[in-house]
């Protein structure tokens, strides 16, 4: 078996057209521009390069954005007055916080002082509670796109047996309730579960959010799965990219470690997903690229929300 590969641009870029419509909508009929501010703290490059993609994407689809950056030794009680000026601001619809933050400031804190309705990330508690209870609530962008990957591109989850490893709040466990809201029956692995491959191998539908390159492996997989990727490592070792990737996709790994030092891979081996899954979602190129188009749609979705009480 060769799994079909479900790639997130055409899904991610279908979304973004989408959200684009809905805000061109807002701002002709309601007098409505979405606007989405973007608080970063600290120099962390990954952490630019992500707030720069949003600010980007958001102006590419008519978006308001206002990127507020901050030393790297700012106080906490600084950026939570910062966001609560934003809390107070009628003309800001979504806030995001860019995580990590710098280790002197309380992440938990400042999530939890942004006003839920403002919450384009979805982790504040409320909105974590209204997605276990099944209200409308802002859900975590990456969880979100994953089901949206699922949706369209034809792979029905009702009734399925989901397996996800991984128990964060930012994607395992979000993405658990919202495979149960579609049906599925879902079980959640983490670090401790024992014989873990035994659980995954009764999947139809895998997904694997751990923070391990390749860790998901042949043996994990059920003959004909859908295996989601949900995994962002970076490669440096040239000997992994035998291991971790399918033939074809050897010489373009190794010139990419070869250019720039390093090739992103999945949690999951996609050599063998490619070998046994019926379809599964590349890294890059997959789920990653749901993500900022989710959060586009969660900042349309709060302004319509707050502003109009209306989904
Ligand atoms: P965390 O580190 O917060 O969570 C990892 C989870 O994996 C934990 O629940 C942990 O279990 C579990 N885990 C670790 N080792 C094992 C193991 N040996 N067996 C089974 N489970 C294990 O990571 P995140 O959830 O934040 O991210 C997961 C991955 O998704 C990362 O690669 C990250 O880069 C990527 N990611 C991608 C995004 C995107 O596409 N835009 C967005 C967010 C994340 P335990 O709880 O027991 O410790």
């Amino acid at each position: 078996m060769s799994a079909i590969i479900l790639a997130g641009k055409p899904v991610a870029e279908a979304i973004k057209a989408e959200v684009s419509t809905e805000v061109a909508g807002l701002i002709d009929i309601h007098g409505i521009k979405p606007t989405l501010a973007v608080v970063r703290v600290g120099e962390d490059p990954a952490s630019a390069v992500y707030v720069g993609s949003k600010v980007r994407t958001a102006a590419e689809i008519g978006i308001g954005s206002e990127h507020l950056h901050f030393a790297a030794d700012t106080a906490e009680a600084e950026i939570v007055d910062v966001v609560a000026t934003l809390n107070a601001r009628d003309d800001i619809d979504g806030i995001l916080v860019q995580l990590p933050l710098p280790a002197h400031i309380n992440e938990r804190r400042i999530l939890e002082t942004i006003d839920p309705l403002k919450d384009v990330d979805g982790f504040h508690p409320v909105n974590a509670g209204r997605l276990l209870q099944g209200h409308e609530s802002l859900v975590p962008c990456t969880p979100a796109g994953v089901i949206e990957v699922l949706r369209r591109s034809g792979i029905e989850i009702a009734g399925k047996r989901a397996v996800v490893v991984g128990r964060s709040n930012i994607v395992g466990k979000p993405m658990s309730v919202l495979l149960l809201q579609n049906d599925a029956t879902v079980t959640i692995c983490h670090s401790r579960t024992r014989d873990l491959a035994a659980i995954t191998r009764e999947a139809d539908i895998l997904v694997a959010a751990i923070g391990r390159a390749g860790f998901v492996r042949g043996e994990h997989i059920r003959e004909g799965a859908v295996v989601v990727d949900v995994g962002i490592n970076s490669v440096t070792d040239t000997g992994a990219v035998r291991e971790l990737f399918p033939d074809d996709e050897q010489e373009r790994r190794l010139a990419a470690i070869n250019d720039r030092g390093a090739t992103l891979a999945g949690d999951v081996n996609a050599r063998d997903a490619m070998a046994k899954a019926a379809a599964y979602t590349p890294v890059p190129g997959g789920i990653g690229l749901l993500t900022v188009a989710m959060l586009m749609k969660n900042t349309v979705t709060a302004a319509r929300m707050r502003r109009l009480a209306s989904i």
